[in-house]
């Protein structure tokens, strides 16, 4: 498979590794894939019969090509989704309220497991019942930094880890995090050999967790804690990809969501559900919380190649230019604004111009597939507590966008059913979702050793010469 800019089709293409490496052409365009593989239809109808390992590694073959012997990619493949990702029915309102205690746990009490399935993922799946729902969530928080950017920042580490192999100069991955890319990259990358990690984040602008999770890890990752905010943090790290200076000097490259090595390993989930999906006559609807729109582009991707879905939906927060390009047919954009759902505080999502391409810019075949709704910040906090309270369901405030979103649609369109992707360990968000519930969230065990950690980063004003001192020393 070779990869075209997309800034300019008919220049010369690159190799899965060159695109990998570059990040982003030099022309400043995202590399595309110069055709979309069709999978065997006798691998979609024997999917129950497929190991995830075997599914994810048919899946990723095609974009692959020789640039990773078969044995490589099947380990790189192993370790990239080696956690679950359980579908999880979201039970039909309860009919008699109160029927859950939560007014007599009192905060700083753990939620009774059975009642908590964002701490007990596999509790309803293997329950046996089947309850009559139409709406379910494919959890895509139970890898080691709780939300779904693990699975392309893993993928991408160990693909990168393997092209510089035999590279003697260290290679440097510099990436700018609003929050969830920084933990997931860093621990992608820790402990790689012959890789260095900078990644630059915001001061005060991230969780708790989220900065424990970037800060405390040592070794080969670095974070400075940039005086500024995620837009100066993200201006730095492109004046060091245009600097030629730097260039001679380091090995630089991206961890940007971008990548094609984080954007076409995020397919492998939706065929996932696709394996758990029950009713495999009704396809699901499929509604995807978006931001930078890599996500959705992946599952959009899969279904091209082959995976069933009815429709897609793009879950936005305030920050609606997709929402409104879809309705008006003009894309308009504006700067971003903050919401509770940090990650998809995106103005101008990089992403979108893939699935554009996907659909030959083609406007009206794009919404025949494809919907997308803004919800409110003052909607998110009801879409948890009632999640919480009616549901018996904790989910995180991007999950709880995607919640809202997909119900919107399920009740224009009665006899369909779907999945939301709860993108997110609602524990992540504690100090959001901690006060709308009223209790504590229990820690996971991966959470609870972070908080005794110290934060190790270096504080740096949103200066490039600053950035460009450090790097260079
Ligand atoms: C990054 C992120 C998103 C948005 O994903 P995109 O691929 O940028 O659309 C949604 N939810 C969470 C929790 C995230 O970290």
């Amino acid at each position: 498979m070779q990869y075209y800019s997309l800034n300019n089709p008919t220049g010369a293409p690159v190799s899965f590794k060159e695109a990998t490496i570059q990040g982003q052409a030099p022309d400043k365009g995202l590399y595309f894939p110069q055709s979309i593989p069709a999978l065997p239809k006798t691998l979609l109808d024997n999917i129950d019969t497929l190991s995830r390992e075997e599914l994810a590694y048919q899946v990723i073959r095609p974009y692959t090509g020789d640039t990773i012997p078969e044995p490589e990619l099947r380990r790189i493949v192993a370790e990239t989704i080696n956690f679950d990702f359980p579908l999880v029915p979201i039970s039909p309102a309860s009919s008699t309220p109160g029927e859950r205690p939560i007014a007599t746990v009192s905060p700083g009490e753990p939620l009774p497991a059975s009642a908590n399935p964002a701490t007990t993922p596999s509790a309803a799946a293997s329950s046996g019942k089947t309850p009559a729902t139409n709406s379910w969530a494919l959890e895509l928080f139970h890898g080691p930094t709780l939300a779904f950017k693990d699975v392309g920042a893993r993928f991408m580490s160990r693909c990168l880890g393997y092209f510089v192999r035999d590279t003697h100069r260290p290679v440097t991955v510099l990436v700018a995090t609003s929050g969830d890319t920084g933990g997931a990259v860093a621990s992608g990358f820790y402990d790689v050999e012959g890789i260095n990690v900078v990644i630059l984040y915001p001061s005060g602008k991230v969780s708790s967790v989220q900065e424990l999770q970037l800060t405390t890890l040592g070794k080969n990752i670095t974070a400075l804690e940039v005086n500024g905010s995620f837009d100066d943090c993200q201006q730095m790290v492109k004046e060091a990809f245009a600097d030629q200076s730097i260039k001679q000097k380091l090995f630089l490259t991206s961890a940007n969501s971008i990548n094609v090595a984080r954007w076409l390993p995020q397919q492998f989930y939706y065929f996932f559900a696709w394996q758990q999906w029950a009713d495999k006559a009704h396809p699901p609807v499929i509604c995807v919380p978006s931001g930078n729109f890599g996500n959705i582009c992946a599952g959009i991707l899969a279904h091209c190649s082959g995976l069933p879905a009815s429709h897609f939906i793009a879950a936005c927060n305030a920050n609606d230019v997709i929402p409104m390009f879809l309705q008006t047919g003009e894309f308009q954009t504006k700067p971003s604004v903050p919401t509770l759902s940090n990650a998809m505080d995106v103005a101008n999502p990089s992403n979108f111009v893939r699935i554009l391409e996907l659909f030959g810019k083609h406007l009206p075949s794009l919404q025949k597939t494809l919907t997308a709704y803004s919800i409110s910040d003052e909607e998110t906090i009801t879409a948890i507590r009632r999640l919480f309270t009616d549901h018996h369901y904790l989910a995180d405030p991007h999950g709880a966008v995607g919640w809202l979103a997909l119900q919107r649609f399920l009740e224009a369109h009665p006899g369909e059913k779907g999945y939301f992707l709860e993108t997110a360990h609602p524990v992540k968000f504690y100090d959001t979702v901690e006060p709308i519930i009223g209790q504590r969230i229990p820690l996971p065990d991966s959470v609870a050793p972070l908080l005794d950690k110290q934060k190790q980063s270096k504080k740096i004003e949103a200066h490039y010469t600053i950035l460009k001192d450090f790097l260079l020393s």
